[in-house]
């Protein structure tokens, strides 16, 4: 996103930190250490294009730290990424974890790409390049990717293809968020959405969100964002602006997202939403953020939320969808004026909740039905969001602030007891 400046988005998520460290007196060593990833590489991935060309895209993936587990996290595919950002992205993944109460540390891959520019075999390649270049740092025990933003199930099997092929045979926890078939587990693709929704009416008393009276606007219409808005829909909450990269549709009457989501299936952009009658409002992405609405639901890339549109903003209750949609500079604006955040590593971890449900089927060669995925992702989201709320009380916080200290806490028990290593 164009507004999110890189090197502010580490520097933002490292001064969080820091705040939430100073709160709790963090022992200065684990605070040191967590300054910097345990492991970063960079590579080119050289991929033959489908007139013969050989394009070269920059690639890169960070382990930040593991001293919970394996480190854990998605692989995106998107223009705008940068080293910096996935340092940033992979520090949210170690907080992230370590607040839901995984045996996971934090990881994070990205390729600078625009998957638009691609045909579907370009894409392929693109994807068995990367598995390519990071062999033996990507691993089932060691390093396991997921889908992030531009990359889905077809991304994954395509790379846990690879991995087979390179070690001789099936390895399905290698990767997770795989379809069905190949090993990919039931209740994934939806994970975030229902995550966020269980965080949501978890804190319905304290948000003082009502379903008839909440009026909700969702900006970025991929993966997460037509879950959650599916389901605040169906549970009687009143969509009334969806956006994706090309277009904002708004309609204070109401939009069902279910019939969006079909037109943007077919033809791939929410530009061709035409239904809604005289109500129907269209506008520019960047728009949505200053809709009138309850609820706002940051849910593409980071920086959606930054200094200069923050005072646009007429929600009084954002949901972090998105991983790092607020900037550090906004956030101030934000609580001066009341506005509640929902922050990220509480708000989108149902994703890496139930990625780690795969990789246990897969390590047990056991698979579980849709009904216990979702049982057992609701007593980890409600569970995770009742641990944050009394954590605010306790320390007359911010619920990023508790979200961070919850995970801080977890985090250094297990890097002291390391003695740090
Ligand atoms: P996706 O690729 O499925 O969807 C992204 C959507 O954002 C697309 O519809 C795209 O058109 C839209 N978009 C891009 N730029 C936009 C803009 N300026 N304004 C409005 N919309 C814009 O990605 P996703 O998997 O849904 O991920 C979205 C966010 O959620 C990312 O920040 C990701 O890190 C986070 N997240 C996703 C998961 C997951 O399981 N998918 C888990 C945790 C966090």
């Amino acid at each position: 996103m164009g507004k999110a400046d890189s090197n502010d988005l580490f520097d933002g998520a490292w001064a969080r930190l820091c705040e939430a460290a100073g709160r709790i007196d963090l022992h200065p060593e684990v605070l040191a250490q967590l300054h910097y990833p345990k492991e970063t590489l960079a590579v080119s991935l050289p991929v033959r294009m489908d007139d013969g060309r050989l394009r070269s895209f920059k690639a890169w993936r960070c382990r930040y730290n593991d001293a919970l587990g394996p480190t854990k996290g998605g692989i995106r595919f998107s223009a705008g990424s940068s080293l910096r950002e996935v340092m940033a992205l992979s520090l949210w993944m170690t907080l992230k974890c370590a607040l839901v109460d995984l045996p996971f540390g934090g990881g994070k891959g990205a390729v600078c790409v625009d998957t638009h520019e691609l045909s579907t075999t370009e894409l392929e390649r693109l994807a068995r390049a990367y598995v390519q270049g990071f062999n033996g740092f990507l691993g089932p025990r060691r390093d396991i990717a997921a889908p992030d933003m531009y990359t889905n199930a077809r991304v994954m099997a395509w790379m846990a293809d690879e991995h087979a092929r390179g070690v001789g045979r099936p390895e399905p926890a290698f990767i997770t968020g795989k379809p069905v078939a190949l090993g990919g587990t039931r209740g994934r693709e939806g994970a975030t959405g229902m995550g966020a929704w269980l965080v949501l009416d978890a804190l319905s008393r304290q948000l003082g969100l009502v379903p008839g009276e909440t009026r909700v606007a969702v900006a970025g219409f991929g993966n997460a964002g037509q879950h959650i808005a599916r389901l605040l829909h169906d549970n009687g909450f009143r969509i009334v602006a969806l956006s994706d990269s090309g277009a904002m549709v708004h309609n204070d009457e109401g939009l069902n997202p279910h019939e969006v989501a079909e037109v943007k299936r077919d033809k791939g952009s929410l530009k061709a939403w035409r239904r809604g009658g005289r109500g129907l409002r269209r506008g520019d992405p960047d728009d949505l953020v200053g809709v009138d609405c309850e609820l706002l639901v940051p849910a593409a890339g980071a920086g959606q939320i930054h200094a200069g549109n923050a005072g646009s903003v007429k929600a009084g209750c954002i949901l972090e969808l998105a991983n790092g949609p607020v900037l550090s500079g906004a956030e101030a604006q934000l609580a001066r004026r009341k506005v509640t955040v929902v922050p990220d590593i509480l708000a989108n971890a149902g994703g890496v909740v139930v990625s780690y449900f795969e990789w246990l089927q897969n390590l047990g060669h056991d698979y579980w039905p849709e009904e216990k995925v979702q049982q057992r992702l609701e007593s980890v989201m409600r569970d995770a969001a009742r641990r944050v709320s009394d954590t605010a009380l306790e320390l007359d916080c911010d619920l990023r602030q508790a979200a961070h200290v919850v995970a801080l806490r977890r985090l250094s028990a297990a890097m002291l007891a390391r003695g740090l290593g």
